[in-house]
């Protein structure tokens, strides 16, 4: 069978549980995936739901209603994703005020913690407190990325969702309405198509001749193995520097985004760690806005920067063996999510450019896949 109701492009964070979220309505979905083996920006992050982040009424629903999702989702989807609660360390550098940076965080509707040299040392002793002067701690939820999405999936075969490993290499429409897909192997046709490819809906969009607010930047890491050193905290440098990268280079995007250069535009590095439950560490992360998707970065420079990086902020970890990953990033200007119907093409949407996805992707997608069926628009306007 080659028609569907909905066809979802990228099986990441965003494709996999939109594409849950839908075959849950009866819809029969079809999830397109490239790769067979997961090598994406989802598998390659740390897995932490920021649910402290809502700083207006509408974040502040989605994160109450997203950490309560992942309280049962281990249930709902029948697979074991890892989940748990622990503390997010926000490491305050030396030469930052404490008290300043404490205040900058008070927008968020959970405020943090501060916490001095010794009680960050107390929570978290592979942190080397020369480096600090204190500490943010706040309360997070973390799954193992690629679990969640293998769970997603798994769940949306069970209500008679397909996924195919195929790449998408055209949409197609007649006239101004979606017809359908092309991949390398096949054509499908649905009257609803939604664009889930993180950083590569951009080019999606710009065959289309589509103009949306969608970015993305280059991340690079480290993947290590299960390692012998327990890191109790998830540990990330006290910056809004890379949001701030992102928000300049979204404000003068078409002079940017008009050529696919590899010129850098941002560089941003934040030394950060988190340790899955089965002992490897994602190590992280550098990220740069580069226009051109697929611009050649240098891993050996790049390893070299994030390992004195750590070795400076978490000293034991700096060393352990591992495999550097650079993978892109979807983000947008204005609301964290780039999220509805795109006006130019009926039966064409997105359901990209998250910031902090792993808290507002699920519950949002309920909030998508309800005004996809019902029309209703309950929480914000999904008119692009
Ligand atoms: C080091 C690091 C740490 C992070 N930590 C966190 C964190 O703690 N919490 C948090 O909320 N976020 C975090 N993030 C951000 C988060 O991982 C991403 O924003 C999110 O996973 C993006 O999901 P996505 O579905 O939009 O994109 P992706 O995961 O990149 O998925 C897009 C998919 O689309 C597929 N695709 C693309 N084009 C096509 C095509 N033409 N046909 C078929 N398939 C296609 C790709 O293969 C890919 O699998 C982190 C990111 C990094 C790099």
């Amino acid at each position: 069978m080659n028609n569907y109701d909905v066809i979802i492009i990228g099986g990441g964070l965003t494709g996999s549980v939109l594409s849950y979220e839908l075959a849950k309505k009866n819809l029969r979905v079809l999830l397109l995936e490239k790769d067979s083996i997961f090598n994406n920006a989802t598998v390659y992050s740390y897995g932490g739901i920021s649910y402290w982040c809502g700083t207006d009424e509408t974040t502040i629903k989605l994160c109450q209603e997203g950490i309560n999702i992942y309280r049962n989702l281990t249930e709902e989807l029948d697979y074991n994703i890892d989940f748990r609660e622990l503390d997010l360390l926000f490491t305050i550098d030396k030469n930052q005020d404490p008290e300043n940076t404490f205040q900058q965080y008070q927008k968020f509707h959970i405020a943090p913690k501060l916490l001095d040299k010794k009680e960050t040392n107390s929570l978290e002793p592979l942190i080397n407190i020369d480096a600090i002067s204190g500490s943010l701690r706040f309360p997070q939820g973390h799954v193992q990325p690629e679990k969640m999405i293998f769970a997603y999936q798994k769940a949306l075969m069970r209500l008679g969702g397909k996924v195919e490993q195929e790449l998408v290499i055209s949409v197609e429409k007649n006239q101004d309405k979606i017809i359908g897909v092309k991949t390398e192997k096949n054509s499908y046709s649905a009257s609803q198509i939604i664009l889930c490819a993180g950083a590569f809906s951009r080019s999606i969009l710009q065959n289309l001749g589509i103009n949306l607010p969608l970015y993305f930047s280059h991340a690079q890491l480290i993947m290590t193995p299960p390692a012998p050193v327990k890191l109790k905290t998830l540990v990330m440098p006290c910056t809004m520097k890379r949001l701030d990268t992102e928000k300049q280079v979204a404000q003068s995007a078409e002079k940017i985004w008009q050529k696919e250069s590899n010129t850098l535009y941002g560089d941003v590095l934040e030394a950060g760690a988190i340790q899955f439950l089965d002992g490897s560490f994602c190590l992280g992360q550098i990220s740069q806005i580069i226009p051109n998707l697929n611009s050649p970065i240098d891993s050996v420079i790049s390893e070299k920067r994030l390992r004195d990086a750590i070795a400076s902020i978490l000293p034991s970890l700096a060393n352990l063996s591992g495999k550097w990953h650079n993978c892109q990033v979807a983000f947008t200007e204005g609301m964290p999510f780039l999220v509805g119907k795109i006006g130019q093409i009926e039966g064409l949407s997105i359901f990209s450019g998250f910031t902090s996805p792993f808290v507002f992707v699920p519950p949002l997608a309920r909030y998508f896949a309800d005004y996809l069926v019902n029309g209703e628009e309950t929480l914000i306007s999904f008119n692009l």
